[in-house]
C-alpha cells in the first residue's frame, strides 16, 4: 500500500521563535494517522532543535538540499551525513527554486539524491514544467526527462519519493486542477513502473504548488496523488495539520 506523505517545505523561512509551530504540529499529530506520514523540511539551522521536539511524535524532519560529497573543502555546503546527524530523515532534491537560483541540473540533482541515499535518507526528487513549457505542449517531455535524469542508479522503489511541482503553481496561489495534476502523476507512475516494475506502485508521488487547506482534499483524492509538498501553507501549524487531516 502506498503511504500518503504530507511534507512541508519551509524554504528560507523560520527562526528559533518558529519552533513553537513545530511543537504545535508535533503535538497536533500525536501518534499520527495510519498510512499517513508528516514531514517538515526546514532550514538547516532549525533541524537539530526541531528533531528534538519531534522525537516521540509522528512528525519527521527533513532538509532542503545537500552536497554530493560526505565532507571536504566546500565552504558553506552541508552534506547529507550532516543533515542525518542533525536528525533529518528526508531531503528535498532538485526543487525548481534550486534549479533556477543555483543552476542545479538533472545530473547534480541525481548526485545529491545519491548522497541522501548513501547517508540513509530518503530523497524527495522534484520535477515540473514552467508555464512556457506547458503552453508549448511539452509537459510530458520535460517531466519525463527530469525524472529519468534526476533519479540516481542507487535509488530503489522503497526509498524514493517524487514530487510533481509545476513551476507556475509554486508560490503563485494558482494550483493545478486535480485533473491536470492527476494526468502528470499517471505519466510519472507509468515511467516508474518501466524502471522498477510493480514495486513502483508504492512510491509516494506528491503534488506541490499552492496546496492549501481549501484545495488539498480534492488533490489528495485523485488517483496517483499520494501526498503534497507544501510551501507557504506549511508555515502555520494549523494549516499544515488541516492539510494532513484532509
Ligand atoms: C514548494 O515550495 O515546494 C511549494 C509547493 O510552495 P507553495 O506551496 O508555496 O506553492
Amino acid at each position: 500500500m502506498v503511504r500518503t506523505l504530507i511534507a512541508g517545505n519551509w524554504k528560507m523561512n523560520g527562526l528559533a521563535a518558529s519552533l513553537s509551530e513545530i511543537r504545535a504540529v508535533a503535538s497536533g499529530l500525536g501518534q499520527g494517522a495510519s498510512g499517513r506520514e508528516a514531514l517538515l523540511c526546514l532550514p538547516a539551522t532549525l533541524i537539530a532543535s526541531a528533531a528534538d521536539i519531534a522525537r516521540g511524535s509522528a512528525l519527521k524532519i527533513g532538509g532542503q538540499v545537500c552536497h554530493a560529497k560526505p565532507s571536504g573543502a566546500h565552504t558553506g555546503d552541508l552534506s547529507a551525513e550532516m543533515l542525518a546527524d542533525a536528525g533529518a530523515s528526508h531531503i528535498i532534491c532538485g526543487h525548481s527554486e534550486r534549479r533556477a537560483d543555483h543552476g542545479e541540473t538533472n545530473v547534480s540533482v541525481s548526485m545529491s539524491a545519491a548522497a541522501a541515499l548513501r547517508a540513509g535518507l530518503i530523497p524527495i526528487i522534484c520535477v515540473g514544467e514552467t508555464l512556457a513549457e506547458r503552453r508549448a505542449g511539452k509537459v510530458a517531455e520535460v517531466v519525463l526527462t527530469q525524472l529519468e535524469g534526476s533519479i540516481p542508479e542507487s535509488a530503489s522503489a522503497d526509498r524514493l519519493v517524487i514530487a510533481y511541482e509545476p513551476v507556475w503553481a509554486i508560490g503563485t496561489g494558482e494550483t493545478a486542477t486535480p485533473e491536470q495534476a492527476g494526468e502528470v502523476h499517471t505519466l510519472i507512475r507509468s515511467a516508474l513502473r518501466d524502471r522498477y516494475g510493480p514495486a513502483a506502485t508504492d512510491i509516494p508521488l506528491l503534488y506541490g504548488g499552492s496546496m492549501n487547506p481549501g484545495n488539498a482534499a480534492g488533490l489528495l483524492a485523485t488517483p496517483n496523488i499520494n501526498g503534497g509538498l507544501i510551501g507557504g501553507a506549511s508555515l502555520k501549524a494549523a494549516d499544515f495539520l488541516s492539510i494532513y487531516r484532509s
